[in-house]
């Protein structure tokens, strides 16, 4: 038991417990398109360094398709923006696009996408 802390405590706790640099999350936002999905790339105690992750429907610029996308593709991105802990929602799961898609409800993602510039790159090494 989570002795001394309401079930909202504990579940939270849980979740902070969960959330590492380099993995990914759910961010609460008050539109409708549901939850923004960001990387954790810095933890300094509340504040959270992410970079985003972009859906197609948010790309301001032309198609970078040059094969069908993945029905839960992503951009990684290079916005970053600092969070505090208590605006994340959940854990999110979002891996490197490879064959294991088609089978998989999770998100993926194979580009990086620069909003200022509009270029899209190659992911950048994993860590
Ligand atoms: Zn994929």
């Amino acid at each position: 038991m989570f002795h001394g802390l309401s079930r909202d405590q504990a579940a939270r706790k849980h979740l902070h417990a969960q959330i590492q640099i380099g993995g990914h999350v759910y961010v609460r936002n008050s539109n409708k398109c549901g939850p923004w999905i960001a990387r954790v790339e810095k933890m300094n105690g509340d504040e959270i360094e992410v970079t985003w992750m972009y859906k197609p429907s948010e790309l301001v610029h032309s198609n970078p398709f040059t094969t069908p996308p993945c029905p839960n593709e992503l951009f990684a991105s290079t916005h970053v923006d600092f969070i505090d802990i208590s605006t994340i929602h959940d854990i999110a799961t979002v891996a490197l696009h490879d064959n294991q898609c088609d089978e998989s409800d999770r998100w993926c993602w194979r580009q990086l996408y620069n909003p200022a510039t509009g270029d899209f790159g190659e992911p950048a090494p994993a860590d």
